[in-house]
């Protein structure tokens, strides 16, 4: 080795510095230095603590590394890196990227919502004595100040600049850090903690070496416990015949058993012939495999599958629309079987409440530990470690919540999209305000990945990309196995209440239809998409009815716990027992809701089995699971519940269900209405009959002659869907235009209108009268204690350069926001696509 100097390498050594995405809504990235000692390891992926402001100290992520200084502000230090490898790829940061631009949003923002907590650090890491301390060090006279100080209190970042008066701090903790008298708070309180196990095996050296090995079975000879305990270690792990079994051990439950006791192991561990240690395990369960039977597809299974094969060859997205209970899962089976064998990963999105459900435990019995699970449910160690598997290579296919297209893969093959009309693909609040399933579709782009998008009851968009040829269509409309579609009854409410033959709610044909279901030992699913007892109190005497205090909407009635609640805000207050206006006693409820129906219920039926199943009673981890599983059992045979009850569940001895309300969702003021209808309608039905039974629906109306609810009937997507398609063409919305929903937010009424007026104002001589409409007052026009007003942008889907009126709306806004003081806390939110 040389030992000249190389004056070379040492001048083209120059100073670095690190674009960043730290997890906060700016528009821009930060630039920091990137010291000397870390300039060989850092790479753009990898997760960095970065100070920013006077205070915080955030966890960040390289975006680029470059040699420009930033121009107007001194760059700070990078204060640690926290991987050795990235926690980004390069896949992450191309749809980070389209997500903010697409959405409106910044890059942060996806960020934030991209990687689980555990991946973070708090921002406000905390310095503490170092408990384990036992070091001779001498201390300079800051670190002695922070020592004194560490004594009373942990501290911040933040306490320790003020404790010492500057801001670089960092050499001094750092410095305290090396010498182990000070611990990061994170460290003790690391968000994700490895889940490990206490094993027992036997020292290496006993088994190395035949005569120390003879020596310990003489040494035991007459101490038969201690010898039984080896012995069965010995035959359960079969070390004489392999070696390196031992190194894996065993857990202390499988060793220890009634002829092999504690105390006999703590005898060999002390006497040093056994040693514990621990193993770090995954959090999720291992499956074994080899029971599991071929699954046997049907004709139609067979050829849908081959369809979407051969439309891969051409297509980026294919839609496959299949009926209720046709059988698509199976077909998802094979196709992800297909991509796996391929060397690719896939990901299949289901929505949230489907995710706890059947499919997952089918699809594990597959796909085993191939298979990691990514649900809003889970911990976030839990997350973590999915997260990481798919780095590592323990999961190439993953099932998971609109949230898992941030997870960090690297080859996907196969995207698809169970469910694709689901709502609950889209996040509202906060930003990034994205539709998953569309940002599935550009993921799948970035990979070179195929695209499924599997549906009963489409969406409106979908459909009119699959038939005007973008993407390719594959159908399925027979139910598989010969079960054949319910009859669906429409029952007239007015008449019924005319004759008086209600009963509260529930009309009699639908109480004699119940009664012959359960006397046939069948079960029964009721359906009222709101939940609660009533949706509102009124006075009889006044007629004041209880609203929130910080939303513009009255407050549901809540029976069991006798309470009002509101379901925008969350705010709760007792039942009262007068009203609060006249004084009068005289309280009604009115309308009906989940826990309503529930109640009448057992009183109408005394001999029914309820239970009921919305927000309120699967609030707790497993409620869903349990909810489930007692009316799978059969121990309960009615389920009362909101759309909670459509969502993925198939149930054989379902044969009636009840739906109630339909008016409310049809006339619903908003474009979607008739879809959202006809899909929950027939969702709905499609609970009632499998296998051999034919299920029978009917739904309550007060109009029986609603063209949507003969669609429903006829089980009729494609008559639906041609109507539908006309009024969306004939009053600009999507398929045809694109929306974009700007909602203004002022915890005053006035600077919210006068901004959105004035933006009107603005954007109307660029735009047009046609593409911008509003501002408009909607139906619940504060929510949280602020004032909401909307503004709707349609621009025509081919005209319209997007990116440049995104542009112009931002622009527009924050000077707005900026030419008078009286928006100061004005808020504009961009919704693109809004659901
Ligand atoms: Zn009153
Ligand atoms: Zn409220």
């Amino acid at each position: 080795m040389s030992l000249e100097f190389n004056s070379e390498e040492y001048e083209n050594e120059q100073t670095l510095f690190a674009d960043v995405i730290l997890p906060l809504p700016l528009p821009l990235m930060y630039t920091y230095r990137v010291p000397r000692e870390f300039a060989a390891k850092v790479k753009p992926g990898v997760r960095v603590v970065v100070q920013f402001g006077q205070k915080r100290v955030l966890t960040a992520v390289i975006a680029s590394i470059h040699s420009n200084a930033p121009k107007i502000y001194e760059a700070k230090y990078l204060l640690d890196l926290l991987d050795e490898s990235p926690t980004v790829n390069s896949y992450q940061f191309k749809l980070f990227e389209w997500m903010a631009s697409y959405y409106m949003c910044t890059q942060g923002e996806v960020l934030n919502a991209a990687v689980p907590s555990g991946l973070k650090l708090s921002s406000e890491s905390k310095i503490q004595l170092n408990p384990e301390y036992n070091g001779n060090y001498e201390f300079s006279a800051s670190e002695q100040l922070i020592l004194e100080e560490l004594k009373k209190r942990n501290l911040s970042y933040s306490d320790v600049m003020t404790l010492l008066g500057k801001k670089t701090i960092h050499p001094v903790i750092k410095s305290l850090l090396a010498k182990g008298v000070v611990i990061l708070f994170e460290e003790l309180k690391e968000k994700y903690a490895p889940k490990v196990i206490s094993k027992i095996r036997l020292r290496d050296e006993i088994l190395e070496s035949k005569k120390l090995f003879e020596e310990v079975f003489q040494k035991l000879e007459k101490k038969e416990k201690q010898l039984t305990l080896l012995l069965r270690y010995m035959q359960l792990t079969q070390v004489q015949q392999n070696k390196d079994n031992n190194r894996l051990g065993l857990a202390k439950n499988v060793l220890l058993n009634a002829e092999v006791s504690a105390s006999a192991l703590s005898t060999l561990l002390k006497n040093n012939i056994f040693e514990e240690f621990d193993q770090v395990i995954s959090r999720f369960a291992e499956y074994d495999l080899k029971n599991e039977k071929e699954i046997k597809l049907s004709e139609a299974q067979t050829r849908a599958k081959e369809e979407i094969l051969e439309l891969f060859k051409t297509k980026e997205v294919t839609l496959l629309h299949g009926i209720t209970g046709s059988g698509k899962t199976e077909v998802y089976i094979e196709l992800i079987k297909h991509a796996l064998e391929g060397g690719s990963q896939v990901l299949l999105l289901l929505p949230e409440i489907a995710l706890t459900t059947q499919i997952v435990s089918r699809l594990q019995k597959v796909f085993g530990n191939k298979m990691g699970i990514y649900h809003s449910r889970f911990s976030d160690n839990e997350r973590v470690e999915v997260w990481r598997g798919i780095i590592s290579g323990k999961f190439s296919f993953i099932i998971g919540v609109r949230s898992s297209v941030f997870l960090p893969f690297d080859n996907l093959g196969l995207v698809i999209v169970d469910e694709e009309h689901e709502s609950s693909y889209k996040q509202y609040d906060p930003a990034p305000r994205y539709q998953a399933r569309d940002t599935a579709i550009m993921l799948a782009r970035f990979h070179h990945a195929k695209v499924v998008l599997g549906s009963a009851t489409p969406s409106v968009e979908s459909y009119y990309q699959a038939t005007t040829g973008r993407w390719g269509l594959v159908k399925m409309d027979k139910r598989f196995g010969e079960a054949s579609l319910p009859e669906i009854v429409l029952v007239d409410t007015l008449r019924e209440k005319k004759f008086k033959t209600m009963q509260n709610d529930f009309s009699s044909v639908l109480l004699s239809e119940l009664k012959l279901c359960l006397e046939e030992n069948h079960q029964a699913i009721l359906f009222q998409n709101r939940r609660g007892y009533a949706p509102y109190l009124n006075c009889e005497d006044c007629a004041y009815i209880p609203k929130c205090t910080s939303c513009s909407v009255s407050l549901t009635y809540h029976m069991h716990s006798g309470e009002l609640r509101c379901h925008y805000c969350g705010h709760v207050e007792r039942l009262p027992q007068q009203c609060q206006a006249c004084g009068s006693t005289r309280i009604k409820p009115i309308g009906f809701g989940t826990e309503k129906l529930e109640d009448d219920l057992k009183l109408f039926l005394p001999e029914a089995r309820v239970q009921r199943m919305d927000l309120d009673t699967t609030r707790n981890k497993n409620s869903y699971q349990n909810i489930i599983q007692e009316f799978e059992s059969g121990k309960t045979n009615v389920l009362v519940g909101t759309q909670m009850v459509t969502k993925g569940l198939d149930f054989d001895k379902v044969t009636l269900v009840g739906i109630f309300d339909a008016d409310r969702m049809i006339h619903f003021p908003d474009f979607r209405a008739a879809e959202r209808s006809f899909q929950i309608l027939s969702q709905v039905s499609g609970r009632a009959g499998r296998r051999g039974q034919k299920g029978k629906v009917l739904i309550q109306t007060t109009n029986t002659l609603q063209n949507i609810l003969h669609q429903v009937i006829r089980h009729d997507y494609e008559a639906f869907y041609q109507l539908e398609l006309q009024e969306r063409e004939r009053f600009n919305y999507p398929p045809f235009y694109r929306l974009i929903k700007i909602t203004i937010k002022d915890p005053e009424k006035k600077p919210a209108h006068d901004f959105a007026q004035a933006f009107v104002n603005l954007l109307l001589p660029e735009l047009g009268s046609k593409r911008v409409l509003g501002p408009e007052t909607p139906v619940i026009d504060k929510i949280r204690n602020n004032y909401l007003v909307d503004i709707f942008i349609k621009l025509e889907k081919d005209k319209i350069k997007l990116p440049a009126v995104k542009e112009l709306l931002q622009k527009h806004a924050s000077q707005l926001l900026q030419s008078d003081k009286s928006y100061r806390s004005t808020q504009v939110v961009f919704d693109v696509d809004p659901a």
